[in-house]
């Protein structure tokens, strides 16, 4: 689903991201951990070209590019490239003064160009599914944190993406919403959605990952198995990092 080949991005002259080769399959859950600044949202972004990588070759279901330094990518590249990806952020992205089901729908409206009654209908059927079908018509002041973050993942599908991806969609909450956020992303994998997830969750982390991989100075040291790289990490620079989150 998912291809990236020698991808680096820079931001002025400092390397970020230093050769990144990733492999997403369908129906997979890939996992990116690593210490803070390492390059794990910068990578995510670089996926649904919110940042442009400098270089190496990028591909998403059927469609692919290829960029050398200075080239630039055409709007309906990036277009469509990113109508294959859905992005949930850390703090929610909602828009405050649109109710949780006029949130869902927008883009159905402004991309696809649907009938609101279609929309709407296809946004109520989605807020049931992240267990909100009650809260459709609350603004976002009026929902718990963990609320919101269920909006904005069906936001995020609304526009039915082949991947999802995830900018630490927990670590904003309180410690006892998380739970419920983390048990709709648990769903999507049984339903068989690919997703690339950054998380500072180590156990649900090793719970929901086919595919663990550890970023460190924008360099993928280590990747593998949850039980692989959580039980036995090869690099030394793995296993200091795990062993500081004990
Ligand atoms: P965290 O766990 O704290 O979220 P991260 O692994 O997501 O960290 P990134 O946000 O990808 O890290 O940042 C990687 C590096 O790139 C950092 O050194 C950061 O300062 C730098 N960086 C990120 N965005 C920009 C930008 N727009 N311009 C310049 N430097 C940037
Ligand atoms: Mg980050």
């Amino acid at each position: 689903m998912i291809r990236l080949k020698d991808i680096n991005k820079n931001f002025g002259n400092v390397p970020i991201l230093k050769h990144i080769d990733l492999r997403v399959n369908k129906g997979e859950t890939v996992v990116i951990i690593g210490p803070s600044g390492s390059g794990k949202s910068t990578l995510l972004r670089c996926l649904n070209l919110l940042e442009q990588p400098t270089s190496g070759y990028l591909r998403i279901a059927d469609d692919s590019l290829q960029l050398k330094e200075g080239d630039s990518i055409k709007q309906a590249d990036v277009m469509k490239i990113r109508l294959h990806t859905g992005m949930v952020f850390q703090a929610h992205h909602l828009f405050p003064h649109m109710t949780a089901v006029q949130n869902v729908m927008e883009g159905l409206v402004t991309v696809r160009r649907q009938a609101k009654v279609e929309a709407r209908a296809a946004a109520l059927r989605l807020l049931k599914k992240v267990g909100l079908a009650d809260k459709a018509d609350s603004y976002p002041f009026q929902l718990s944190g963990g609320q919101q973050q269920r909006v904005g993942i069906a936001r995020a599908l609304a526009l039915e993406p082949n991947v999802l991806l995830f900018d630490e969609p927990t670590s904003a909450l309180d410690p006892e919403i998380v739970g419920e956020v983390l048990n709709v992303m648990g769903d999507l994998k049984q339903e068989g959605m690919t997703m690339v997830i950054v998380t500072h969750e180590m156990q649900f982390a090793r719970l929901i990952a086919d595919h663990i991989i550890f970023l460190d100075q924008g360099v993928v040291v280590e990747e593998g198995s949850p039980d692989q790289v959580f039980d036995a990490p090869t690099q030394k620079r793995t296993k200091q990092f795990l062993q500081r989150l004990d």
